[in-house]
């Protein structure tokens, strides 16, 4: 018997949409199950960068680092609407706690990483005589600037456009729509679903877990799960201000020495993020005063034209989780890779993805398709015999109770 689908992605953030497009392009029959609404959790709560990300050389993840950046230049060069390069100031001062030296040094890592054949790579100090034209940075005790470049995006619209895309490639989108519960079956995975308000059910041959936050809820209901090891949430905050500070990035040090942005967005300046363990329901994170007035003190440390604002003048602020694995060690320093696990690796039918970048996600993708490959690409009935001999659904009554 034929299974309805060949993949079913639940999860439609960044990472299902990723997932959905590479499996429809590479010619397989798709669903996608979105329970809220495309890009409507962590995937439009991010500080929006398509980035490397400077601070992971700090934690040694070179890996992650390059793969990013490689991933960059694919954005920049197939979608150009939706990504652009801006220019980024880290100013130094005499209280930094990262002096001139580490700054220059992760700037001509990050650049060599970048590929030193791209122009963006090249970083510079900016010239004492410039100082004054850096949105009224603050310049008392500033010993040096440094400008590089980076990306920005707009996370909602990067992962809508991705979505579309697999869509136009024939993934079925089904939103609102809730997994139930999912169950290996001989006929493959079948799948509970509520969708307008109705229980309905359908077969896949996988099904990718691309849950976010929820992935590990999103997981108990799958049998067999995947062995995911243990988990945090760690919530991050973004305050927005009505004021424009141009078209730059700085990226300054907040009071504890943690890196905070202060970012153009729509006319307006977008400050984040915090890190704070978070143990609720992910639909209910939102902001904490105390959040919020620790980005706003950031933002004045260095701007004084904002230290008129009081928290009430906050125009808008969102929070957003992170998927972390549990280690005992700060946040600010965990490992950002993605976690991929599968309910067994030389034939999965179950593939849980955990935490990652908005920049990866099609490299993300890559890997999701090159360890399903093996259960896709089996014939139906070779995957439906190991099953059978998996569970014992093939033999006789008799031969069963042996
Ligand atoms: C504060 C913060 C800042 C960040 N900044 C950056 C950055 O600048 N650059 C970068 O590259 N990365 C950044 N990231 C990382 C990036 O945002 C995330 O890795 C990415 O958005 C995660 O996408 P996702 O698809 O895994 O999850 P989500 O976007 O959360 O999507 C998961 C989806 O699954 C759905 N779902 C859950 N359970 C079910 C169910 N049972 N049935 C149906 N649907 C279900 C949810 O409704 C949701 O829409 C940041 C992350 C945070 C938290």
């Amino acid at each position: 018997m034929s299974t309805d689908f060949d993949a079913l992605v639940v999860g439609a953030g960044i990472q299902g949409a990723g997932a959905a497009e590479a499996l429809a392009m590479a010619g397989y029959r798709v669903a996608i199950l979105e329970q809220l609404g495309v890009a409507t959790a962590t995937s439009s709560r991010s500080s929006k960068l398509i980035h490397g990300g400077l601070r992971y050389l700090e934690s040694g993840q070179f890996r992650l680092v390059r793969e990013c950046l490689r991933e960059r230049r694919w954005l920049l060069a197939n979608k150009p609407q939706l990504v652009r390069m801006v220019p980024f100031y880290i100013p130094v001062y005499r209280f930094s706690k990262r002096p001139a030296w580490l700054i220059r040094l992760g700037l001509s890592l990050y650049a060599l990483l970048s590929g030193v054949t791209s122009g963006y790579s090249r970083f510079r100090a900016v010239p004492r005589a410039e100082w004054d034209n850096l949105s009224g940075l603050n310049c008392d005790e500033l010993v040096a600037v440094y400008r590089y470049y980076d990306g920005q995006t707009d996370d909602a619209a990067l992962t809508r456009n991705v979505v579309d895309s697999a869509v136009a490639r024939g993934a079925h989108l089904i939103c609102p729509g809730s997994l139930v519960g999912a169950e290996l079956t001989p006929q493959g995975m079948r799948v509970d679903y509520v969708a307008d308000g109705q229980l309905s059910t359908l077969r896949t041959r996988v099904l990718i877990n691309c849950s976010g936050p929820w992935v590990a809820d999103t997981n108990t209901l799958c049998a067999p799960a995947a062995p995911l090891p243990p988990l945090e949430l760690v919530a991050g905050t973004h305050i927005l201000l009505s004021l424009s500070l141009g078209e730059k990035i700085f990226y300054v040090e907040a009071e504890d020495g943690r890196a905070v942005f202060v970012m153009p967005w729509k006319g307006k300046t977008l400050v984040g993020t915090t890190e704070r363990s978070y143990e609720g329901d992910p639909r209910d994170v939102t902001p904490t005063l105390e959040e919020e007035s620790y980005l706003l003190r950031t933002v004045q440390r260095y701007f004084p034209q904002t230290r008129t604002l009081q928290v009430h003048d906050i125009c808008d602020s969102f929070a957003g989780l992170r998927v972390l694995p549990q280690n005992g060690t700060s946040p600010f320093s965990r490992p950002r890779e993605t976690l991929l696990c599968c309910d067994d690796e030389k034939h999965p039918r179950v593939l849980a993805v955990a935490g990652g970048k908005l920049t990866s996600y099609r490299a993300t993708a890559r890997k999701i398709l090159r360890k399903l490959r093996p259960t896709l690409d089996a014939s139906s009935e070779a995957g439906i015999s190991e099953v059978e001999q998996r569970s014992g659904a093939g033999r006789s009554e008799k031969e069963r109770n042996l």
